[in-house]
């Protein structure tokens, strides 16, 4: 593939034709020098190139040695939600960012739009691809959160535990846009969990089954409702519910690594 450079006082230009296409990417210099470093020191470096939606991206890959995290000693669960992202044990709460929730009702009201034009119309047509389009901006600010995420939790902790989300718990899904949620979920563990793994940490999943119903400080299963936020046991035991559930989810967790 041929290219040419430009190098510009605080960028660089890479140009080069794809598919008889003009592509040219633009690097600030500290990129372009992380770059340059990557495809200089790495064994296996390699770019690729598609179309999708009216853009053009170019993706590139190369193979680095694991760098393991210091180890901090520090147990988590993670108990997965709607209204936090995610809930840990040690009582913080994670929120997906606002813009992230704003687009995902955008998605919604473009859905609603396209079913009350006329099918094959020209209108319908230019909103069918504004929602292609903000559907994939909507996936790339998840995907972007969810790996900023799981690097905080695996720098902050050596042992994650998280709900496995391949058990049904319908609970929890009652009436949601399942798929909104159930998609930033799935993401938040299989990026985590990877990450952990090249980190030498570790990452265990645990049937969900009575996480937010049981009492995490005598056992007792204490009924409640979807509304009801507070966990409050006949023991004396008053919590969050979903910082009651992330601790169980813990538990769980020390005795599935302990056996
Ligand atoms: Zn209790």
């Amino acid at each position: 593939m041929s290219f040419v450079l430009l190098h510009l006082r605080k960028s660089i230009i890479y140009i080069f034709f794809l598919s008889r296409v003009l592509v040219y990417i633009i690097f600030t210099r500290k990129i372009f020098d992380t770059y340059s470093n990557l495809r200089r020191n790495t064994r296996r470096f390699c770019a690729w190139n598609w179309y999708k939606n009216g853009k053009y991206y170019t993706c590139f890959s190369c193979q680095v040695e694991p760098s393991s995290q210091p180890k901090t000693g520090i147990q988590v669960g993670i108990d997965l939600g709607v209204k936090h992202l995610a809930t840990t044990s040690d009582e913080q709460f994670l929120s997906a960012p606002k813009h992230l929730r704003k687009s995902e009702s955008q998605i919604k009201r473009l859905q609603q739009s396209i079913s009350k034009k006329k099918k094959g119309s020209k209108r319908r047509k230019k909103v069918v691809e504004v929602l292609a389009r903000t559907h994939e901006k909507v996936a790339n600010r998840r995907k972007d959160y969810a790996h900023k995420l799981s690097h905080l939790l695996v720098q902050a902790y050596d042992f994650i535990a998280f709900e496995d989300l391949s058990i049904p718990n319908m609970v929890k899904n009652h009436r949601l846009a399942k798929s909104i949620v159930d998609a930033g979920w799935g993401q938040l563990v299989q990026y985590t969990t990877y990450k952990a793994e090249s980190a030498s940490k570790r990452v265990v999943l645990v049937n969900p089954y009575q996480t937010s119903q049981r009492c995490s400080c005598c056992g007792k299963i204490v009924k409640k409702t979807l509304a009801e936020r507070m966990h409050r046991c006949t023991c004396g035991y008053e919590q969050d519910r979903d910082i009651n559930a992330a601790i169980n989810i813990l538990h769980l967790a020390q005795q599935v690594a302990a056996s």
